[in-house]
């Protein structure tokens, strides 16, 4: 444990059960802060839950790539793509657009890449330390193999790797022709034509993960508080004191909001202007002829497939609509129509275990991690696709941010007044 400063926060609230919120508590608590987490509904109840489970540093690459803004036009005009952007009067979303559009040149995108390149490279170390720590789940090693219908396509996700290991990140992959592809991928159908496997990466079950990570922070004394949905927050004392919609009360020297997609609208009075909007994302379980050795990605349509026990979680979309919108039949039909042609051995007909979840994505891809300018308030959040895999490794920065004052150069692209 490492000591604390003069005016360092004795107890810290952290707003938000997710794998953000769970990781900087369990953080803290290595600080020797006594944490409060509390959580408006279950924990694990946002996107912690269904998504793909891969812990991939490899494939951390930020959503505003060039080109993304073209694929998004065609997208207006193509109910099957993998993104979704409904038609809109929405002046937040409009706002988030029009950023994101701004953000997508190869300036910003390499900023954003660089920004995260410290979070990639240190994210397996960071779920080393909670293993150590006591957090019981199974944390999985193997590589995520890409397949392709089309060599073009493999050789731009080989573009975007080799830009991601210029920036700095420690990656190896190996480029496969069709026949090498599906002797990695048991269930690739003749489709294929071309592969690319990345060494290195790790899967969990993200809810099984999440709920260890609970468990860890309770059993260290830390209390989790399901049912408590804050809607308000009192700067009072020196400290805070927050109400739920029930009218209960909890109070802290500090708080951190780890709200994920619900951040944005809840983070504009502290100062944080950067547009945050859900990106909602489905997925589903289906059984498969064989068993699947280690996650599959399709680039071509965006889908992310991941062997858990019996059968394959396949995940894909991203819809930009209300955060707590219902789960939308067409989409899972998408991510289906999209993924069949090459998947010869899941049958992606008998899914179990459907499910949506949003995403907290910013309009420059890069994170909110840091002090508001309500001091003592902080937020941490807005790591779009890659909550899972930066998640710990963000609550290992900010704890010791928040717990020693002193800021952490590496969180500094994360400004959320920036
Ligand atoms: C389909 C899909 C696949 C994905 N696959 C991957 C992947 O393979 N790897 C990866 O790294 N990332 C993946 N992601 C992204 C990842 O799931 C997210 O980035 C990550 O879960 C965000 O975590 P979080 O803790 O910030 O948010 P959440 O998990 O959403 O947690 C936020 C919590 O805050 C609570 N909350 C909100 N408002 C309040 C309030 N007022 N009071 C109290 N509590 C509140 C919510 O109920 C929720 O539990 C995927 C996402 C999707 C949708």
């Amino acid at each position: 444990m490492s000591g604390k400063g003069a005016g360092a926060p004795r107890t810290v609230i952290v707003v938000g059960a997710g794998i953000v919120g769970l990781s900087t508590a369990w953080f803290l608590q290595k600080h020797g802060v006594g944490v409060t987490v509390v959580e408006r509904d279950t924990v694990a109840s946002g996107s912690s839950w269904g998504n793909a489970g891969w812990i991939a540093p490899g494939l951390a690459i930020p959503l505003n790539e060039p080109g993304v803004l073209g694929n998004g036009l065609k997208a207006l005009f193509d109910p099957k793509a993998p993104l979704s952007v409904p038609p809109t009067t929405d002046t937040g979303l409009l706002r988030f657009l029009a950023s994101f559009a701004l953000h997508s040149g190869q300036a910003s995108w390499e900023r954003a890449l660089r920004g995260n390149v410290p979070l990639s490279s240190a994210c397996l170390d960071a779920f080393e330390e909670l293993a150590e720590g006591g957090v019981a789940a199974r944390v999985e090693p193997s590589p995520i193999t890409a397949l392709f219908t089309a060599h073009k396509h493999a050789a731009r996700l080989v573009m975007e790797l080799d830009a991601a290991r210029e920036a700095g990140l420690p990656l190896t992959y190996t480029a496969l022709e069709g026949e090498a592809a599906r002797a990695e991928v048991p269930i690739a159908s003749e489709a294929v034509r071309a592969g690319v496997r990345i060494d290195g990466q790790r899967h969990v079950n993200p809810g099984v993960y999440t709920h260890a990570l609970a468990d860890s922070v309770r059993e260290r004394g830390g209390s989790v508080v399901e049912g408590f949905r804050v809607t308000g927050v009192e700067a009072r004392g020196g400290g805070f004191r927050l109400r739920s919609a029930h009218g209960e009360t909890e109070s802290a020297d500090a708080v951190v909001v780890a709200t994920g997609a619900w951040l944005g609208r809840q983070a504009r009075p502290w100062g944080v202007d950067v547009p945050l909007r859900p990106g909602r994302g489905y997925s589903f379980m289906v059984p498969t002829a064989r068993p699947v050795p280690g996650p599959v990605y399709l680039p071509e349509v965006r889908v992310a497939c991941t062997p858990h026990g019996e059968g394959l979680r396949v995940a894909g979309t991203m819809e930009f609509r209300d955060v707590d919108a219902p789960l939308r039949t067409e989409r899972i039909r998408a991510i289906t129509e999209s993924a069949e042609p090459c998947l010869a051995g899941a049958d992606l007909r008998r899914r179990t275990d459907e499910w949506v979840g949003s995403r907290p994505v910013t309009s420059d891809g890069l994170p909110l991690v840091g002090p508001t300018r309500v001091p003592g308030l902080y937020v941490a959040g807005g790591h779009g696709m890659w909550g899972l895999t930066h998640g710990p490794v963000t609550g290992r920065l900010l704890a010791r941010t928040v717990a020693t004052g002193v800021p952490s150069p590496v969180l500094r692209p994360f400004d959320p007044l920036r």
